[in-house]
Order: structure tokens, then sequence, then C-alpha cells
């Protein structure tokens, strides 16, 4: 019973090889797979899925562009019915997530990841086992793109907060014992603490965020960190052109820029040919759109992105809306791989909070970093307001209660460990979060309503 929702080595190994053997594929051999995919997700989703039921009710046959669109709010509002696991419910999934351990399944079947709540609400992702192989092998795959033996000293700096998608992955893949030399270190970690790890662990491979690599840099360049990395992974934010030269000079190393999401692992990588991401055309279909979800040429950076995940059966994503913005290729890559490839990966850049450090630099944070130091507390959405010398951080509690000054130290506390120096900070309990014009709230604002970049 309590091995029914665990994967091993052997059937990660062989969606490993699935996923090797279609990156030799033709363009058409790619868009048949993709084709017969959906078609089989679209006809589960249907007869599985009362909301879908209704949600494309008379559209069984149209193509996919006349699908509607989904949103979050719509997801979670209508989780219990869009699930094709009739028995499972929102709220025993709320419950679970308020108490699970690293390892933890719900169910003992289902892995549970939320994102890191850009809206008021958390939304949950579930995985069956077969699906959660496809994320586990996703990152495996791209760091073969990079000729990257996986068993060498390999640091990761990442959330440890347990429902997040880098952590689960992470915790899933120490369980397995792949990597020997793998390493997870702890992004809300003070920089000095996480120079001393990577000064102890000298990894030949290094990902995490581009703000924290950016911010190692700077330690690298002053010499405080001695590390001398073969290969480095930007993941989870946008990798700015600012900090990717910062990274490569500090370094020596051009840094790769993953796209990964916690709707479907990892889903688009460079390879050692370009700036531009190749898409595991395998795994999802993006679609890049105006405002008004109508489909922009290649070389225009959309709106937002329209997200169909086709792995996940459990929990059928079709045509969800994202707040990334993308750019389709206009020119194949001179590597020869037949994917989707984008230009560009936007729309993260403007979530960084910029303080002034205690040493003279700047210190970039991440929301992330923000969540982390948050963890804990009930707080199921925030907004972070930056003045000149406060912060304001607003905060929707899951039972109304909420304590502002343990909060507001936790947060200090968090900002000084990392650097900064910390303006005064002041916590108010709200009931929902404030939106923008296009409905979405923006986590990380400047006082006059910009975003932070
Ligand atoms: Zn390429």
């Amino acid at each position: 019973m309590l091995l029914g929702g665990l994967i091993d080595k052997a059937g990660l190994a062989f969606r490993l090889g699935g996923m090797r053997r279609r990156e030799r594929w033709s363009r058409s051999q790619i868009e048949a797979w993709q084709a017969r995919t959906l078609e089989r997700l679209r006809r589960h989703a249907l007869s599985h899925s009362p909301f879908y039921a209704r949600f494309h009710s008379g559209l069984a046959d149209a193509p996919l562009a006349e699908l509607p669109v989904l949103t979050k709010a719509q997801l979670m509002e209508h989780f219990d019915d869009l699930v094709t696991d009739r028995t499972i419910r929102l709220r025993d999934v709320e419950a679970f997530a308020t108490q699970m351990g690293p390892l933890d399944l719900f169910r003992e079947r289902y892995q549970v990841v939320t994102t890191s709540g850009t809206t008021g609400r958390r939304a949950f992702m579930l995985f069956a086992p077969d699906e959660w192989r496809w994320v586990m092998a996703s990152l495996p795959r791209i760091m073969h793109w990079h000729g990257i033996d996986t068993s060498a000293p390999n640091a990761m700096i990442t959330t440890h907060v347990p429902w997040h998608m880098s952590a689960r992955c992470a915790s899933e893949a120490g369980r397995l014992g792949l990597g020997a030399g793998r390493a997870s270190l702890d992004c809300a970690a003070g920089t000095e603490a996480l120079v001393a790890s990577l000064n102890d662990l000298e990894p030949v491979t290094l990902s995490g965020y581009p703000s924290m690599l950016a911010l190692l840099a700077e330690n690298r360049r002053n010499g405080q960190l001695r590390i001398a990395p073969r290969h480095i992974f930007c993941t989870s934010e946008c990798l700015t052109p600012d900090m990717a030269n910062s990274i490569a000079t500090a370094f020596g190393v051009t840094p790769a820029n993953i796209y990964a999401l916690s709707e479907a692992g990892a889903i688009a990588s460079t390879c050692t040919a370009g700036d531009s991401l190749h898409v595991a055309d395998d795994m999802c279909i993006l679609e890049s759109v105006d405002e008004n979800n109508r489909p922009v040429p290649p070389g225009t950076t959309g709106e937002k992105t329209l997200l169909t995940v086709l792995f996940n059966r459990t929990m059928p994503l079709i045509r969800y809306e994202i707040t990334d913005r993308i750019a389709v290729a206009a020119e194949p890559c001179s590597c020869g791989r037949q994917t989707t490839l984008l230009a560009r990966v936007d729309g993260r850049s403007g979530d960084m909070l910029r303080l002034p450090g205690s040493e003279g630099c700047t210190i970039a944070i991440a929301p992330a970093q923000i969540s982390a130091f948050l963890r804990g507390l009930r707080i199921s959405g925030w907004q972070l307001t930056a003045g000149q010398e406060r912060l304001q951080l607003a905060v929707v509690t899951v039972d109304q209660s909420c304590d502002a000054d343990l909060i507001a130290s936790r947060l200090a506390r968090g900002l000084a460990d990392l650097g900064a120096v910390v303006p005064s900070i002041s916590v108010e309990p709200v009931v929902e979060l404030e939106r923008g014009l296009s409905g979405k709230v923006t986590i990380m604002r400047a006082v006059n309503g910009e975003k932070i970049h």
C-alpha cells in the first residue's frame, strides 16, 4: 500500500529513454505525437471530469485553438469537478498541504505541488506516479543536452518549502539516490552560509534562481566564493541579460536557461548552441497569445501563455492561462533539434525585490525566497509593496488570524540573512489581494504601483 505511489529508478530510466528517442524525431513525427496524445487527454477529460464535460461541451472535435481558456480562478473554483479521480476533494488536499513533509504523498499516491501564489489563492497541482515520472525525468533530460554527468558534484540552490516543485524534486531525487554528488542548499540560508557550503562542496554543476546566482557571482568576484563550476543552470525566474552577463563574467561559464513550471516540471531549456529555448514538445503545448487569447506571430512576445500539459490525466490542464510571456523563435536552432523553439521567456523579471546590501551592493530577492521566510505562518497569499524606506506586506491568512509582529520579524530576519539593509516593515492583514487592470496580482511592486525592475 505504502509503495503504491512511489516511483523507482527503472521507471524513471524508461521514461527518460522515451524522451531521448523523441528528440531525434522530425517535426512531423513530433506533431503527430502531440495530436495523438492531446486527443487521448481530451477524451479522458471529457469522460472523467464533470467540469470538462461542461466546459468543452459540444467541442469534442474542435481544434485546440477553439477551446476556452482555463484560468487559475476557474481551476480552483471547480477543483473537485475538474480532477479525474472523483474521490479527491480540494479541502483534503489543502489540509494535507499544510502539514506535508518532503516525501509525503497525498493518499500515499499523489505528489502535491503548489504555486508560489501570484494570485490571492494558491493553486494545487496533483501528479499520479506515472505523471510524476515525467516531471522527474524532465531535468535529467536537459542535463543530458549539456553533456552533464549527473553523478558529479552538483549543487542546487532552491527553496526547502516542502510544497514547492523544486524542493519536491530534490527530495525525490535524494530518495532515489540519483546523482551521488547532489546537494540541495536552502536559498533562505544566509549568503555567508551558502558560500561556505559551496566552497566545501566544490560543485561541478551549479543551479538555482538567477537572482541567487547573480548574488553569488559578486561573492565569486570578491574572492569569498572559490568554486569553479563547469556548468551553471538558471531556473524558476527570468534570466535577464544583466544577470547572465554578471554570472558569465564571474564564473567564466555561460549560464544555461531552464524554463520550469509547477504545473509541468522543466519544459524548456537552452542547448549548447544558442540562447533560444527548446520546448519539451512531448510534455506540453505552449501557445503565445495576446490579451484576447489570439495567437501572436513568431518573434513577437505575447501577453500571456496558454499551457496544455500532455501527460497529466489526474488534473487535465488544457489551455491553462499562465502569466509568463514567451516569444516563439522565428529561426530554427543550429543544433538541429526539431522542437518548438522559444526566443524569449519574460514576465518574471518584474517580480524581484531589490534592496541595498550591507556591503554596498544591491541584493535581489525572489518571490520564492520571501515565501520561504514566511513558511509555517499560515499565509495563503501575500503582496509586497516597496517604498523608499518602507516595505508594506499585505497578507491573506488561512484562518483570518494574523500575528503581524511575528510575520514582520520573520521577513526582516530573512532579508538580513541575505545581506540586505532591512527597511521598516509593516504588515497588514487583508481579505483579498489588490488586483491590477488585467485582474492579475503583482506580488512585488514599487510604491507607485509599478512592478519592481
Ligand atoms: Zn539547439
